[in-house]
């Protein structure tokens, strides 16, 4: 969703948000899926980028929504996410994965069992938009207590994801 005045979209449910507006903050919550902030010029989004986003076309539709604004984003940010070592992922959808973002998706968990590589498939899915420049300096959710885990430890609690513009 486009946000354009602060407050704009609190409440309803979306995997995506982007604004030109400064002083608008756009957040989406995570425990375990990646979070990926934007960063353009003159714009800002953030992604839920978990596996159904991924296959959706979340990621690309938040860049080229940037995009519609003016201005595509150079950079993203990952956040802390699920890594493969701790994510078995098994099911038809693992060969889903591998069509749409190659087959380095698809890894194998510490455990020895099909796991899926999230970060491989967020920076797959940015640069296929354009988006040459990823930043991935965050751990795992479900390994480092530091942050919430819903998958590993059934965390109530979620991170929030923040970006704005501080001036337009
Ligand atoms: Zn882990």
């Amino acid at each position: 969703m486009v946000v354009t005045h602060p407050g704009e979209g609190a409440g309803e449910a979306a995997d995506a948000a982007v604004t030109g507006t400064a002083g608008c903050p756009v957040v989406v919550r995570t425990a375990d899926c990646p979070p990926v902030v934007l960063l353009g010029e003159r714009s800002v989004g953030v992604v839920h980028a978990g596996w159904r986003g991924l296959r959706d076309g979340v990621v690309e539709q938040a860049v080229a929504a940037l995009a519609d604004l003016g201005d595509p984003p150079r950079v993203a940010h990952l956040g802390p996410c699920i890594r493969v070592g701790c994510y078995e992922f098994v099911g038809p959808e693992r060969h889903e994965m591998a069509a749409l973002y190659g087959s380095a998706v698809l890894g194998t968990t510490t455990a020895g069992t099909p796991g899926l590589d999230l970060p491989v498939a967020v920076i797959a899915a940015l640069q296929a938009a354009g988006v040459e420049q990823v930043e991935d300096t965050a751990g795992c959710t479900a390994c480092d207590p530091r942050w919430y885990s819903h998958r590993k430890r059934g965390d109530a609690e979620r991170m929030a994801t923040l970006a704005w513009l501080e001036h337009s």
